[in-house]
């Protein structure tokens, strides 16, 4: 491979944590690492998003998985980080692999300074040959304002980075087309529209905090930034060489050919909006060919205390979310300019302005490419 392309692995807590003693599970570790290596004589970058710190944590904190709370467990994450890491340093030093821990939270993917900042980082890590080990600061995060699971982190992070591949190693061996454990269960080698199987995906696994819907969820946010992912087992040698190659079976959903820029995705992929607008079927009769700018005389009403650059839920008069856009006025400015519809926008707001409430550059529509995330759940 001549260029170097990233990959983004998401490990999960059970496979990292012994489900009845929560301690490393340094076997799995070493195997890990050791493919890592693989990977990376083979020109790929590695980064690793990794659960684990909740779950090597509790023990320090006197908890159960059954029983801890949500402090509980982000005290357990900060006992468990530490403990997490020191795994990773020791069995990273036997392959000759350097690591580093990168802690991020909701709002370093929502506010675009920050973004790039992480980004920035990451890549500086990447360049100096170091494998960078990512999770979510859950020790400090609310509930509003958190990810929430490691499956959309690694998402988030592999449409961070551009990485063309995600590897979400799980304790199952990929998607069924209805439970497991029923015995008509059909497995899924390949996806490519992940809402034919939001529904039968239910449930959640009890170590970490992912069940297969975020799974779906992560590989549909990977697949409109043009990365492929592969939900597969963990438990086996070579985990990650042998899903790349095909050599055992696992699920792929494929990248959209035609994936939505670095710009439009970071619009499109938010957890957290800060308002809406439901506006006339003008404005979207075009979408998605043409982005007409959204004035204000297409808005019909309009939710959220915002302010200027913040990304809006852009509803039709029937309800649908049609698109996401960036504001270029605060909500204020909005209700002054939509108040008086007569009155010229300059004079309104008192400078020079087109008075587009969202350019066209700046509007992405959704159309059928894009499933809309729940709220975040409760930590671990
Ligand atoms: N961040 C959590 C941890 O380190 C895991 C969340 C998840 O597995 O989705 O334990």
């Amino acid at each position: 491979m001549a260029e170097k392309r990233n990959i983004v692995i998401k490990i999960g807590s059970a496979l990292l944590a012994n489900q009845d003693l929560l301690t490393p599970r340094f076997g799995f570790l070493q195997r890990l690492m050791e493919d890592v290596t693989r990977l990376r004589s083979q020109g790929y970058e590695v980064i690793l998003c990794s659960s684990g710190s909740v779950a090597l944590g509790l023990r320090i904190v006197g908890e159960t998985p059954e029983t801890a709370g949500v402090s509980d467990k982000q005290a357990a994450a900060a006992c468990g980080m530490p403990l997490l890491l020191n795994a990773y340093k020791q069995v990273g030093h036997e392959f000759g692999i350097e690591i580093a821990q990168v802690l991020l939270t909701l709002g370093d993917f929502e506010d675009h300074r920050r973004f790039l900042n992480t980004r920035n980082t990451v890549h500086r890590l990447l360049e100096a040959g170091v494998v960078p080990i990512i999770n979510e600061n859950d020790s400090i995060t609310t509930e509003e304002i958190r990810v929430g699971d490691n499956d959309r982190l690694a998402a988030k992070v592999a449409q961070m980075v551009g990485a063309k591949d995600l590897i979400i190693l799980t304790g199952v061996d990929g998607l069924y087309d209805r439970n497991p454990d029923d015995s008509e269960a059909q497995f899924v080698p390949e996806v490519t529209d992940v809402s034919e199987y939001m529904a039968a995906t239910q449930g959640k696994s009890t170590l970490g905090t992912g069940g297969m819907a975020t799974k779906l969820q992560a590989a549909n946010m990977a697949q409109e930034a043009g990365c492929t992912t592969w939900i597969a087992q963990g438990e086996v040698d070579r985990p990650l060489s042998t899903v790349l190659s095909g050599e055992r079976r696992s699920t792929k959903v494929h990248a959209n050919p035609n994936p939505l820029s670095g710009w439009d995705s970071w619009i499109a992929n938010r957890l957290q909006m800060a308002g809406s607008l439901v506006v006339s079927d003008r404005a979207l009769s075009c979408l998605p060919e043409t982005k007409v700018p959204i004035t204000r005389a297409d808005i019909v009403s309009m939710d959220g205390d915002f302010t200027r650059g913040d990304v809006l839920h852009i509803y039709d008069k029937h309800g649908v979310e049609r698109a996401r856009g960036l504001s270029d006025f605060t909500s204020e400015e909005i209700r002054v300019l939509t108040n008086n519809p007569d009155t010229d926008a300059d004079q309104l707001l008192g400078y020079r302005t087109k008075g587009e409430i969202i350019r066209g550059a700046n509007l992405v529509p959704l159309e059928t490419r894009h499933l809309l995330w729940d709220a975040p759940a409760a930590i671990a």
